[in-house]
């Protein structure tokens, strides 16, 4: 890790860090023994709290007075303030959520909320997404508390020496869910736990390899979602004698007309992804990026010019991220092979780009579907989130990006959009700009997003060792 001595952490010695880190990994380990699977499972449906008054008890030994609420029994959130001194303008959010999604442990080569240790590695629900991120912002609270105490300061009461704005760590339930009984709900009743010139949060900052270049994309936008039920009407039969409005028959057909890739349109941020990996990037493969940035290409070549270009992975995320996509997922018909079903039902997940409405969207679904079919369809949205964009630009932008290249020098920092959903939406309300920044450096042959909601979820202990300096960082150099 190279890093400047304009860097405030190059003035913490080093056995510091180490005992930093020690500790980071002690809290990660606790925090996925316990288990806030949302949805809260029967048996056990009070993690989300269980981990609230973990991370309370946490914060009251460091001397601080954090905050939980419970608006539903067992779903807790947790909120602590550090103070600066008030002279720097508005607070610096450390957002998370709580919650980690089912994982049922068949698949796994480690007992997902056993938290073992091995090569190098933290195994566990929520290594990444996203107590990782949990301990290493608390990581940074303790190491600015650590800084007050030694300054003489009550960490509770007084500012913490050198910080002009006050530092939020809240921490949310529910995120995985819809946010209803977190971040949603708490924008409403308690938005002092958010105001805030800006917040980082999960899912950017994570180095990727490709080419033999490390990037590290930081999360300035996500699409937003609506996901619509479909109700296919045909005709009760006997199954003897086929018929042509059978739902199953015109579900499929619906079906296969909705899965048809769209057409491609840039956004500004993916104009930017892509001019900034191809100044990175050899002339063949940068042409081509260029090319799709600039909307040269129609869908299937700029489809095929992707696949050639990326790894499978890389290419289906990138196809994503350049068009509204819709995504049947469910298809219910049927009762009985030798009934003909009357009725079928079809959800479609449609994820929408910046600057897509839901009325733009619910009628790409029904020119897809096409008059001589929509007459059979009554179509129900289930539900709609927005999508969010952060200017790439500006202050917090720019220490984002010049703290991952002080401690990075061969890593190239460049914004992104995420084809899902994060508290990043509910939080847009009281218009505090979030970016997805918890920095990692990984193996080149690590690839994150797999991680998320994976089978043996983990995250290495070096790439936490690295990330701890630059969010201690990134926090000394906004509110410095
Ligand atoms: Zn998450």
């Amino acid at each position: 890790m190279a890093t400047s001595a304009a860097l405030p952490s190059a003035s913490v010695p080093p056995e510091t860090w180490a005992a930093a880190h020690d500790q980071m990994v002690v809290t990660l380990r606790d925090l996925i023994r316990i288990p806030s699977i949302n949805p809260p499972p029967l048996e056990a449906p009070d993690g989300e709290l269980r981990v609230a008054r973990y991370l309370a008890e946490q914060l009251r030994a460091l001397g601080l007075d954090p905050v939980i609420v419970e608006p539903e029994p067992g779903r807790g959130s947790v909120h602590a303030r550090l103070r600066g001194d008030g002279t720097g303008g508005d607070p610096f959010l450390l957002l998370s959520h709580l919650d980690v999604v089912p994982a049922p442990a068949d698949r796994w080569s480690h007992d997902p909320f056993a938290a073992d240790v091995a090569d190098g590695y933290i195994y566990g629900r929520g290594a990444v997404d996203m107590k990782g991120m949990v301990a290493l912002e608390l990581g940074v609270v303790r190491q600015l508390v650590a800084e007050a105490r030694a300054a003489g300061r009550d960490p509770a009461r007084d500012p913490i020496p050198g910080l002009r704005r006050d530092v939020l760590f809240t921490c949310t339930a529910d995120e995985e869910a819809g946010s209803l009984a977190g971040a949603r709900w708490l924008v409403r009743q308690h938005p002092d736990w958010f105001q805030a010139a800006g917040a980082v949060n999960e899912a950017g900052g994570v180095s990727v390899t490709v080419a033999g270049r490390r990037f590290y994309p930081i999360q300035v936008a996500e699409k937003g979602f609506a996901p619509y039920r479909i109700h296919v009407t045909g005709t009760w039969g006997h199954g003897s004698v086929p018929r042509d409005d059978n739902a199953a028959v015109l579900a499929a057909e619906i079906v296969r007309r909705l899965a048809v890739p769209g057409p491609v349109r840039m956004t500004p941020v993916m104009s930017r992804f892509l001019e900034a990996a191809a100044a990175a990037l050899p002339d063949d493969a940068a042409s081509v990026l260029r090319r799709i940035g600039r909307g040269e290409l129609d869908p299937a070549s700029a489809d095929a010019a992707i696949d050639a270009l990326c790894e499978p992975k890389y290419a289906r995320t990138l196809r994503a991220l350049i068009r509204d996509t819709l995504s049947p997922d469910v298809i219910h018909a049927g009762v009985k092979y030798n009934v003909i079903p009357g009725d079928a039902v079809i959800e479609v997940d449609c994820r929408v780009l910046p600057g897509t409405s839901e009325a733009d969207m619910r009628a790409e679904v029904e020119r897809r579907i096409g008059p001589d079919l929509l007459a059979q369809c009554t179509i129900e949205l289930l539900v709609w989130g927005a999508p969010v964009e952060t200017p790439a630009e500006g202050p917090i932008w720019d220490v984002l990006v010049a703290t991952l290249f002080d401690h990075d020098p061969d890593g190239v920092p460049l914004p992104v959009m995420v084809p899902f959903a994060t508290d990043a939406k509910a939080i847009e309300a009281l218009g505090v700009p979030t970016y997805g920044f918890s920095p990692l450096r990984l193996e080149p042959d690590e690839w994150f997003l797999d991680r998320f909601h994976g089978v043996d979820e983990r995250v290495s202990l070096d790439a936490l060792r690295f990330g701890l300096p630059v969010l201690y960082d990134v926090v000394r150099r906004f509110c410095g």
